[in-house]
């Protein structure tokens, strides 16, 4: 780990200071010492003058009453006793008033003459007849070794006391430092746990001092306060991810989201339910891993494509497509996601369960190509027997002829309720048709639709018969759009209903209800049971693939908006295949009326 930058500017600041305090004192001993030798050597130049002025004198008196032959050895026996009794004294020299030695003491003490370092000179001052006169001169030679040995022990005892000022120097300061530097190391340890996220460290104020006392006690205190934030900042956050996580979870479209390495990091309940899986076997997962019911890597192939597109492509244009878990179509899109920052950290799939679309689509691709087959027979038809009439009519007996015009009737019939149809389709889809209603006795309309659609039955010789509950009530219905309805059913059992069938209407009170209930049993084909839920839907047929039965998958669509949205009732189905059906409604008797309902249709 890296050493924090104020420990080692600490240290080299200690070096520094230690440097620069050892230079200083080595200077101001050298400078000391100088100094001290300098003086002793003042010190001792000075005796040497004063020794040698008073041997110049006492020379003097000495030899002022002795005859010359005898001076020498008066000179030299006190020479002796000097030199024998001092041992700086290296040698002393006197001679006459015309520099020729009278005695020196060099010959007899030829070693010690050698050690001398300071020679000094004096005059030897007679007082001759009341005047004074330079009889001669006395030199000293001075060996210098006491100078020496006091510069020596200055010297020494100098070094002696300035080393252990340094020592005690250094050590105060390195224990100082180390001191300071536990401190900080405990501070240092402190402020790593926090950055660590250790929020509500306390440090033990044992065995600090002073200021760092003071600053520990302000750190505990700051890390109190900082776990306090911490804790409502969690709670902050607790409630701010349920929230978003609430939101997410009741989005209708499923929303997978996946970490910057595939990882999926959270999945909607939508998501769950439209992939087929739990929590813990998706969640942690790469989601290319993930298998639809078929077995296929469906997120793989797209996912790969995802990335290798730039980011910013992507961003505007998500990745699109379909995938397919069990009969249900899936549309899946892929978009990339941003922090704050805008740094890419993974991606978001969202899901939407398209199945109905796709059918519609599928239906609606149908339905066009259902009508125009369906419109292009009846026309063919009709161009070809109408044609005929009109170029041969004289070659066709009057059977014939009606026969034709039998068929003519019944195509052009057929091309007007598919017209109409499609033409009601389109009019009853849109939001702003509005019903006018008349209480009206709901029999003759009935009856009415029964009679336009004999002549279809007849083809098949199919009969019906009408059960009718007496003095049904009138209830306020749009004739029109009800007489369509019924003619969509009529004509539909007629439809599916096999040659010499029967057709039973009834119109009654539906039981315990206040509803008149309208029912057509036929004998026909019937539906499956899990057509039965989908073939008010528009478009929807149970042939749609086969033009065997002509159909555009409108009728009962268009059957259902009449009866449900502008009558406030309900249509129902009950059918078993093979067995035939029965389809009806229900008008209530007494309508809360809607408003919006005063339109002509
Ligand atoms: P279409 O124009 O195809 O008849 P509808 O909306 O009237 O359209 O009917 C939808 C589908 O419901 C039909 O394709 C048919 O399969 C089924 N169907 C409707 N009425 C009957 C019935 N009486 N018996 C059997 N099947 C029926």
């Amino acid at each position: 780990m890296k050493k924090p930058a104020s420990i080692s500017t600490q240290n080299k600041l200690i070096i520094l200071g230690l440097g620069i305090s050892t230079v200083l004192i080595v200077a101001l001993a050298i400078f000391a010492i100088t100094n001290i030798q300098q003086k002793i050597s003042e010190v001792y130049d000075d005796f040497g003058q004063i020794l040698t002025k008073t041997l110049a004198i006492e020379s003097v008196e000495i030899t002022k009453d002795v005859q010359e032959f005898d001076k020498f050895a008066a000179l030299q026996s006190h020479t002796r006793s000097i030199i024998n009794s001092n041992r700086e004294i290296s040698f002393i020299e006197f001679r006459n008033n015309k520099n020729v030695i009278i005695y020196s003491s060099k010959k007899d003490y030829p070693n010690r003459a050698e050690e001398a370092s300071i020679v000094s000179s004096a005059p030897m001052i007679a007082d001759i007849e009341g005047v004074k006169s330079v009889i001669g001169a006395v030199s000293v030679g001075l060996s210098g070794s006491a100078t020496a040995n006091i510069s020596r022990a200055t010297k020494n005892s100098m070094l002696v006391v300035f080393t252990v000022a340094w020592l005690v120097f250094t050590v105060v300061v390195l224990i100082n430092t180390l001191l300071i530097t536990r401190e900080l190391n405990i501070l240092h340890h402190g402020v790593t746990k926090i950055s660590g996220g250790d929020f509500g460290f306390k440090l033990d104020t044992k065995n600090t001092s002073g200021e760092i006392r003071d600053l520990i006690n302000a750190f505990n205190d700051m890390s109190g306060r900082l776990h306090q934030y911490e804790e409502q900042n969690i709670d902050l956050i607790t409630l701010e991810r349920n929230k978003f996580e609430a939101v997410l979870m009741s989005i209708v479209n499923g929303v997978v989201v996946c970490d910057n390495y595939d990882n999926v990091i959270l999945v909607n309940n939508a998501a769950k339910k439209m992939l087929e899986v739990d929590e813990s076997q998706i969640l942690n997962t790469k989601i290319q891993l993930y298998c639809d019911t078929d077995g296929e890597l469906c997120f793989k192939e797209k996912i790969e494509q995802f990335k290798d597109t730039p980011l910013d492509i992507m961003e505007n244009k998500p990745l699109e497509f379909n995938i397919n878990i069990d009969k249900r179509v899936i549309k899946s899109i892929i978009s990339p996601m941003f922090s704050k920052n805008q740094d890419y950290v993974g991606y978001v799939i969202v899901l939407i369960d398209v199945t109905k679309e796709v059918e519609i689509d599928r239906m609606k691709s149908n339905f066009i190509s259902n009508v125009s087959h369906e419109l292009r027979t009846p026309v063919t038809i009709l161009r070809t027997y109408i044609d005929t009439l009109h170029n041969h009519s004289d070659d066709f007996d009057e059977d014939t002829k009606k026969e034709f015009f039998g068929v003519i009737n019944k195509e052009a019939a057929r091309l007007h309720k598919m017209v109409n149809d499609v033409l009601d389709f389109s009019r009853l889809e849109s939001n702003n048709v509005n019903v006018e209603k008349e209480n009206t006795d709901i029999v003759p309309l009935i009856e009415q639709s029964i009679q336009s659609m004999q002549v279809l039955a007849e083809e098949k010789n199919i009969t019906f018969s009408l059960i009718k509950e007496p003095s049904l009530p009138k209830i306020p219905i749009n004739s029109s759009s009800i007489e369509r309805a019924l003619n969509n059913l009529l004509s539909n059992a007629i439809k599916y209903s096999p040659e010499n069938g029967r057709i039973k209407v009834r119109a009654e009170i539906a039981r315990d209800t206040n509803y008149i209930e309208v029912s057509i049993e036929d004998q026909g084909i019937g539906i499956p049971e899990e057509h039965q839920k989908k073939i008010f839907e528009r478009f929807y047929r149970v042939e749609n693939d086969t033009h065997t039965v002509k159909g555009t998958g409108l009728g009962l669509h268009l059957v259902q908006i009449t009866i449900e949205k502008h009558h406030k009732g309900k249509v129902f189905v009950k059918s078993k295949p093979g067995e035939g059906s029965t389809f009806g409604f229900w008008l209530p008797i007494n309508p809360v009326e809607d408003e919006s309902d005063t339109e002509e249709v």
